[in-house]
Parts: structure tokens; sequence; C-alpha cells
């Protein structure tokens, strides 16, 4: 693709660096803020700049907040004794807009995979068992996708908890092979919720 400018080009080239954003896209958006007045850009700039610097994560849950703790972990109201594991923070928003789920999350960053080279250690594994042993939890609930991915990563928290009194469970399959949280339908995947299964038995199964 040839510029006719170099601001236009280095503009394209970091729009493009978004997933799913080609080069061709990237110059279309480029072009549409261009022609947008001055202060579309400088609110988009600045709301991107202000989540960079100042982003926090919940110290129990790791969701995406503005304050120490989030305002999931941080109200009364919902049942402190589930936990629901999930990859993340799109996983809790799709979870939460269900309305079908009324205790807590744990966002583990991500799900174990060797190919793309990540490992148990780059994941909140770690405060996840932590908050197990501190006793409130009676039962984890496992959310991630079913692909190997998340099989693995469910597995590999269920071999932490040994001995540990929590049980567990996994959200009821409506929801096809493969298919990511974020894409099933609300009623679905709040029907999910409400039929898991115990996490034995899914193993049994598979
Ligand atoms: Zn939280």
């Amino acid at each position: 693709m040839e510029f006719s400018s170099k601001l236009l080009e280095d503009a394209v080239y970091e729009m493009s660096q978004l997933p799913g954003i080609g080069k061709r896209t990237a110059l279309r958006l480029v072009l549409h803020l261009l022609k947008q007045p001055e202060q579309r850009t400088e609110l988009l700039s600045n709301a991107l700049s202000q989540l960079r610097n100042s982003v926090n994560f919940c110290s129990s849950c790791h969701n995406i907040s503005d304050t120490e703790l989030c305002e999931i972990c941080s109200n009364s109201k919902r049942d402190e004794t589930l936990v629901c594991v999930v990859e993340d923070i799109r996983d809790v928003m799709a979870i939460e807009n269900t309305s079908q789920y009324n205790g807590l999350y744990h966002v583990l960053g991500g799900k174990i995979s060797p190919m793309e080279g990540v490992g148990p250690q780059d994941l909140n594994i770690v405060s996840l068992i932590k908050r197990v042993k501190e006793g409130t939890v009676n039962e984890l609930i496992f959310a991630l996708s079913s692909t190997m991915e998340g099989d693995t990563t469910n597995f590999y928290i269920y071999r932490q908890l040994e001995g540990l009194a929590v049980t567990t469970s996994t959200i009821a399959r409506g929801i096809s092979i493969g298919d990511e949280l974020e894409y099933a339908d609300e009623v679905t995947l709040g029907r999910s919720i409400l039929n898991r299964v115990p996490f034995e038995s899914s193993i049994k199964a598979s």
C-alpha cells in the first residue's frame, strides 16, 4: 500500500496492529476519523491513554475495576461461596448479561496453552487456590471454553484443589465444543450455568 503521507501511513500501521483489522480496514477507520470533528479523535485517544495509565485490576478476582475491589466482589448481596472461573473479562460481561448468576468470579487471564507458550504460572491460578484455602468458597464453577486448552486448564486447577474442601462443577454444554463463551446467547449461557454438572462427571464423559 502506497501512502501519500508518512503521518497517514503511521496511523494506519498502528490501527492495523489491532486484532481483526487488516490494512484496508485500518485505512478506512483512519480516514473516517479524519472526516470527523477533531474533538472525536481526541476523545478516543484520551480514553485509550487514560485506560492504559490508570487501569486497575480487582485485587480479588482480577476483573478490570476502577477501585481496589471490583463492584461485584464488594457487593454484599452476591454469594461469596460461589466462584465462577473464567478466561477473561469478556466472559464476566457475558455471564453478567444473563442475570442468572449471583456468585463471584475469578479471571484467569487466559488458558494453559503449550503451543502459545502459556503455562500455569502465567495465569491467575495461585491467587485462585489461595482464595479457596481462605475457606469462604464452597463451589468453583469452571466456565472456560470447551477447547483442549480449556479442558487442560480446568484439569490442572482441579488437581491443585486436591484435599481442599471445595466442590467443583462445570457449566452444562448447550454450547457446542469449541464455542467461546462470549458468542453464546444469553439464554443458553444462563441455562448452562444453572444446569451445571459436577466436574468429576465431565471428566468421565470425555
Ligand atoms: Zn473482583
